[in-house]
């Protein structure tokens, strides 16, 4: 595992290690204290990142020591000592880039501009008419829970040991010929309520697999109806009213 600051905390991501070189780069290759303001800003850059959002619950998540121990691994492949806890990514980047300074810079400045225009846009979270009855935020939990990272996968190679992947709405096993197109088509769904959910980790009981139709489908009922609504139900409600529509 490329883990980079123990603690269980995500791998670096990409992005984060690029924010990371630039940095290393501004520091001529010297290594600055956990408590430098310049690697206090990318901690808190870093802890806003949307994709880390559970994670970034944890004090130790990318915090100014975490960040000047990335700064070390980096200082560790670009010098060829000491390099027992350099992960892939720090291999990749700085084989990828580190010649090129400048690069680094506009890289790291498209992403900060990105993590920026994310935070502005919080509307891209939850349609007005898919917010769940427990509010906004709750909602906005709930899909962030679902898309993050490893439980999607996790779901689906679950549901293909077990026979094959199927929406369990709508039946979907999207298009024939290829797994990993027909794979694109699935969702994670959380079929525990929110007041429910918040008190346990999320086990792969608790997902459904769903066409993103489907998906889409189940967050609406769920929003328009006031209750929590399970795949079986939907399954019956959706059924029902395609049937009247349909004529
Ligand atoms: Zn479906
Ligand atoms: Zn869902």
């Amino acid at each position: 595992m490329a883990r980079t600051s123990g603690h269980g905390n995500p791998s670096w991501t990409r992005d984060e290690t690029i924010l990371a070189l630039d940095l290393y780069f501004d520091f001529d290759g010297k290594i600055p204290s956990g408590r430098d303001p310049r690697v206090v800003a990318l901690s808190e850059l870093l802890r806003q990142l949307p994709y880390h959002s559970e994670a970034s619950k944890r004090d130790s998540f990318r915090n100014g020591d975490g960040v000047a121990f990335k700064l070390q691994n980096l200082r560790q492949v670009a010098t060829g000592h000491g390099l027992g806890n350099v992960s892939q990514m720090d291999r990749k980047i700085w084989s990828e880039f580190h010649s090129r300074p400048e690069a680094v810079k506009q890289m790291a400045e498209v992403i900060r501009a990105n993590i920026a225009a994310a935070q502005a846009m919080p509307s891209q979270e939850a349609e007005e008419d898919e917010e769940f009855f427990e509010g906004r935020v709750a909602t906005i939990v709930h899909n962030r829970r679902e898309r993050s990272r490893g439980l999607r996968p996790q779901l689906i190679e679950a549901r293909r040991t077990a026979g094959g992947l199927a929406c369990e709405v709508c039946g979907s096993t999207g298009p024939a010929g290829s797994d990993a197109l027909a794979e694109a088509i699935f969702e994670a769904h959380h079929i525990i309520p929110l007041s429910a959910a918040s008190e346990r980790k999320t086990r792969l009981t608790d997902m459904a697999l769903l066409c993103a139709n489907c998906h889409k489908l189940i967050h609406r009922l769920i929003a328009s109806e006031k209750r929590w609504i399970k795949p079986d139900e939907a399954k019956a409600l959706l059924g029902f009213k395609l049937k009247e529509d349909g004529g």
